[in-house]
């Protein structure tokens, strides 16, 4: 074979190969998305003081997402604090009585309170008065005195709310403010993942301002991936997350604070001083049900480095990420997910 004839035939043989490569990554990347899309709605709304957006597949997935929108919706006005017809207003407002509530609303009060018990109090829904404290649900941002705390912490104590699940009443001790800022929005995520699974939904998210949970994996079979970022950079992503059937919630001191010279005050209060949180800058956490890992990022967060950790670690099904200033802890067996996926 001459020269010329051989560079013809390697020219052709490259040709095929590179043609090849674009069928097969025009098939990988397309071909599933465009089938996908058939029967895909995603749509975006504001709730819970952040964007919600759900995705559903399949059959009726248009009017699916409507309903997930309704439910969380109505599941909001049941929970917030700040909704004052909301079931947890009327709980405040007559604090010392008993007060009947809807069978959810009991749950979730039950699963704070479980949370409340599994952290050691680092999670804790009745730390509404040290909050008002410091404004945060309210424009009027301020540090408060020290005397005005530790009033406000007199009344902190999940272990003094009462559930009565024969009558589903619930009573909190006068003085105290419940609040489920911590724990709601990953309990409203699972409704709508559960009102998707009982519809036969097999590929969903939902992504209620980075509480995430999905229903199944992406269209091309592979785990739906999720970037946790970076404090210091919250537009830039510092880990991507490999979900399958799973959930992730992320707590950080970026989202909601205020700073006073140099000092950064955010909402998530260590109940046991009043005050904002120190030590970790982001907490995010893996597992099944995404209001668990909702309060747990809060509780992880409260619990800084040490026992955060420790705390992960004796937690079967949990997996998380711990981001201070100067470090950051991926759990053994997200490092592995991570890898493989
Ligand atoms: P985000 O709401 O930004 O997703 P979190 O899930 O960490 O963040 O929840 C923070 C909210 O939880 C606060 O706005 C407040 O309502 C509530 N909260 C703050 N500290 C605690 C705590 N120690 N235990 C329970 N709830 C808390
Ligand atoms: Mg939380």
């Amino acid at each position: 074979m001459n020269l010329r004839k051989r560079s013809v035939l390697l020219l052709g043989l490259i040709l095929v190969v590179l043609s090849g490569a674009a069928f097969l990554s025009h098939y990988l990347i397309w071909a599933p998305q465009a089938k996908a899309q058939d029967s895909t709605t995603q749509s975006s709304m504001i709730l819970m003081d952040t964007v919600v957006d759900v995705r559903v597949d399949g059959p009726n997935s248009a009017a699916l997402v409507d309903r997930v929108f309704q439910l969380m919706a109505e599941l909001e006005n049941l929970f917030s604090r700040f909704v004052p017809e909301s079931e947890v207003s009327a709980i405040n407002r007559r604090a010392g009585e008993w007060v009947e509530v809807s069978p959810l609303t009991l749950e979730l009060i039950e699963l704070g309170m479980k949370m409340g018990r599994i952290t050691a109090g680092a999670f804790d829904i009745t730390v509404g008065a040290v909050l008002d404290l410091w404004g945060f649900g309210s424009d009027l941002r301020r540090v408060p005195g020290e005397e005005e705390l530790q009033g406000a912490l007199a009344t902190v104590g999940f272990d003094q709310v009462e559930v009565d699940r024969e009558n589903s009443a619930v009573r909190i001790p006068q003085g105290t403010i419940l609040d489920l800022g911590g724990i709601a929005k990953g309990f409203i995520v699972d409704q709508g993942i559960k009102l998707l699974r009982e519809a036969g939904v097999e590929r969903a998210l939902i992504n209620a301002g980075g509480d995430i949970s999905v229903i199944g994996r992406r269209p091309d079979g592979m785990p739906w991936r999720v970037g946790v970022q970076d404090p210091d950079q919250p537009s830039s992503i510092r880990f991507i997350l490999p979900l399958d059937d799973q959930s992730v919630v992320t707590s950080g001191d970026y989202q909601r604070y205020f700073m006073v010279g140099n000092e950064r005050y955010h909402h998530i209060i260590d109940p046991s001083t009043g005050y904002p949180a120190r030590g970790l800058r982001s907490v995010t956490i893996v597992g099944d049900d995404p209001a668990v890992c909702d309060a747990l990022s809060t509780a992880v967060f409260v619990l800084g480095w040490e026992k955060g950790r420790t705390l992960v670690e004796a937690l079967p099904g949990i997996e998380a990420i711990l981001i201070s200033d100067t470090d950051a802890w991926v759990s053994p067996g997200l490092a592995q997910a991570m890898v493989t996926q």
